[in-house]
C-alpha cells in the first residue's frame, strides 16, 4: 500500500530543518514507532535535510505509510531535492546516519531521483487502517510546527535522555566484562588444575607401565628358568629311574635268587613306584618341551578318519572287560586338516584317557564336527563331571581336582594337551557338568592357521 503522503512539506531555508526534524518525530510518533525509534528517524532527517539543503539547495519531503512485498508495514519518508544531485548520488556527510533508520539511498520514483529512508513500524495492520490514516493525515495539516526554539529544546532533552542510556549501557558492559573476566579467570585456573592432574596421572601412568614391563620381562625369565630346570631335571632322572625299574625286574625275575614273600612284595612296590616316577618325568618332560617352544608341529593334510580309526583300535585294546563304552564316531568326510597327525592323536588319546579314567559307567565319545572355517572335536563323557569352580583350574599344572574321583595321575595332562592344541592354531576347551559328564572341545582351522 502506498497511499497519498501523511504529510507534505518544503525544505528551503535553515530553520526549515528543525521544522522536518519536529515534524519527522510526530509523524513517527503518530504511526506508532516507539520512543527512541522516533529520535531516530527524526535525526536522520535532519541530518539528510541539512546535507541537501547545503548541497542542492533544499527539497521536498513526503511522509508515507507503504506495505511492502513481505507484508510489513514502514513509515516512509521521500526527499526530493530541488536540483539534481551531484553525479545522481547521495552520501550522508556523517556515516552514521544511516544506522539510525533501516534503509538510507537515493532512488528513482517516476523519473524523478528520490533519497529514500524507512523504518518498519511495528503496528498491527489494523491499527493504520486507511481510516486512521486519513484522520492522522487531516490532525498533521493542522497542528503548526513550533519554533526553532522550542526544537532545540526537545532535541536536547532527547540528547539527555540518549546520554543517559549511553551511560548505563556502558556501565552495564563494563560489568559484564568483568563477569567474562572473573569467568576467563576461573575457566583458566580449572584448566591449569586439570592439566595438572592429566600430567600427574600420565606421569603414573607411565611409572605403571614401566614397572609392568619390568614385571613382564621378570616373569618371562622366571618361567624360561623353570621350563629350563623342569627339562634339565626330568632328563637327568629319567636315566636313574629307568635303572630302579630294570634292577627291580632282574630282582623279581624267576632267574634271580628266590626272594621271600616279603622281599617280593617290596620289590613289586619299589617298581610300580619306579613307573609312576618315570610317568611323572616322561610328562615334565613334554610339557617343558612343549613350553620352550621346541615342539615344531609337522604340518600335513591329515584324515581324521584316520586319526579316529588308530585310537579307535589303540584305545578298544585297553577297554577289554569293562563297564564303560567307547564310542568313536566315523567323520563326516570330506575330513581332512591341516595340522600335525601325532601331536594331534597325542592330544585327543589324552582327553580320552581321562574321560575313561574317571567315567565308571555309561560311555566316553569322539566326535568331529564342522564348525565355519574348521572343525571341532568333541570328547565326551558320562563321568563325574567338574565343578565350575575347577573347570579352569584342571588346565593348571599339577592341579587335580579335589574329591572321591582322585585315580592317581600327576595333573599334567591338561596342560600339556592345551599346549599342544594351541600349538597347532586350535583351542581347547571344557563345558562339564557335576553327576552328568564333562565334554573337552578341540577347535581347528581347516587350513591349520
Ligand atoms: P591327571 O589326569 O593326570 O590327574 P590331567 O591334567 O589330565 O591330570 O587332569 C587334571 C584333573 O582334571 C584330573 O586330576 C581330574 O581331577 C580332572 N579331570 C580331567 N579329565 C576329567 C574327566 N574327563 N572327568 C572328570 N574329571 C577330569
Amino acid at each position: 500500500m502506498s497511499g497519498a503522503p501523511l504529510l507534505q512539506m518544503a525544505l528551503r531555508v535553515e530553520q526549515d530543518i528543525f521544522v522536518v526534524r519536529q515534524r519527522g518525530r510526530e509523524v513517527a510518533a503518530a504511526v506508532g514507532l516507539e520512543h527512541q525509534d522516533q529520535v531516530r528517524i527524526a535525526t536522520a532527517l535532519s541530518e539528510v535535510a541539512r546535507d541537501l539543503l547545503r548541497g542542492v539547495g533544499g527539497a521536498d519531503v513526503f511522509f508515507v505509510v507503504v506495505d511492502s512485498a513481505d507484508g510489513r508495514r514502514h513509515l516512509r519518508v521521500d526527499l526530493t531535492p530541488v536540483a539534481p544531485l551531484p553525479g545522481g548520488r547521495y552520501e550522508p556527510e556523517s556515516g552514521a546516519v544511516a544506522r539510525l533508520v533501516d534503509t538510507l539511498g537515493v532512488v528513482t520514483d517516476e523519473g524523478a531521483t528520490v533519497v529514500r529512508m524507512s523504518r518498519r513500524v511495528p503496528l498491527a495492520a489494523e491499527a493504520l487502517s486507511p481510516e486512521r490514516l486519513a484522520q492522522l493525515r487531516a490532525q498533521l495539516g493542522q497542528s503548526a510546527p513550533g519554533t526553532a526554539e522550542e526544537e532545540l529544546a526537545t532535541q536536547n532533552l532527547q540528547l539527555i535522555a540518549a546520554l543517559d542510556e549511553v551511560r548505563s549501557q556502558r556501565d552495564e558492559l563494563a560489568r559484564l566484562n568483568e563477569e567474562l573476566e572473573q569467568t576467563n579467570r576461573g575457566v583458566l585456573a580449572l584448566y591449569h588444575q586439570l592439566t595438572d592432574e592429566l600430567e600427574e596421572t600420565n606421569r603414573g601412568v607411565v611409572a605403571l607401565y614401566a614397572e609392568l614391563d619390568e614385571k613382564s620381562a621378570q616373569l618371562r625369565t622366571a618361567s624360561e628358568s623353570k621350563t629350563r630346570f623342569l627339562a634339565n631335571v626330568s632328563h637327568e632322572l629319567r636315566a636313574p629311574v629307568t635303572a630302579i625299574i630294570g634292577l627291580a625286574r632282574l630282582l623279581a625275575d624267576s632267574a634271580s635268587d628266590p626272594l621271600t614273600a616279603e622281599q617280593e612284595r617290596q620289590v613289586g612296590l619299589i617298581r610300580s613306584s619306579a613307573s609312576d616316577l618315570l610317568t611323572l618325568v616322561n610328562e615334565l618332560l613334554d610339557l617343558a618341551k612343549a613350553e620352550s617352544g621346541r615342539i615344531e608341529p609337522n604340518w600335513a593334510e591329515v584324515d581324521l578318519r584316520a586319526v579316529f580309526g588308530q585310537l579307535r583300535g589303540t584305545l578298544r585294546a585297553l577297554r577289554i572287560g569293562t563297564e564303560v563304552e567307547l564310542v568313536v564316531e566315523e567323520p563326516p568326510t570330506p575330513a581332512t586338516v591341516r595340522t600335525d597327525e601325532v601331536l594331534l592323536a597325542q592330544v585327543l588319546r589324552n582327553l580320552l584317557h581321562n574321560g575313561l579314567k574317571f567315567t565308571t559307567a555309561g560311555e566316553v565319545r569322539l566326535r568331529a564336527r564342522r564348525q565355519d572355517a574348521g572343525w571341532e572335536l568333541l570328547v565326551s563323557d558320562t563321568g563325574p563331571g567338574i565343578p565350575t569352580e575347577f573347570q579352569d583350574r584342571v588346565f593348571e599344572e599339577f592341579y587335580q581336582v579335589p574329591g572321591p574321583s582322585r585315580v592317581g595321575g600327576t595333573g599334567l595332562g591338561l596342560p600339556y594337551a592345551r599346549r599342544l592344541v594351541n600349538l597347532l592354531g586350535g583351542t581347547l576347551r571344557l563345558t562339564s557338568e557335576p553327576g552328568r559328564g564333562s565334554t573337552f572341545t578341540v577347535s581347528l582351522l581347516a587350513d591349520g592357521t
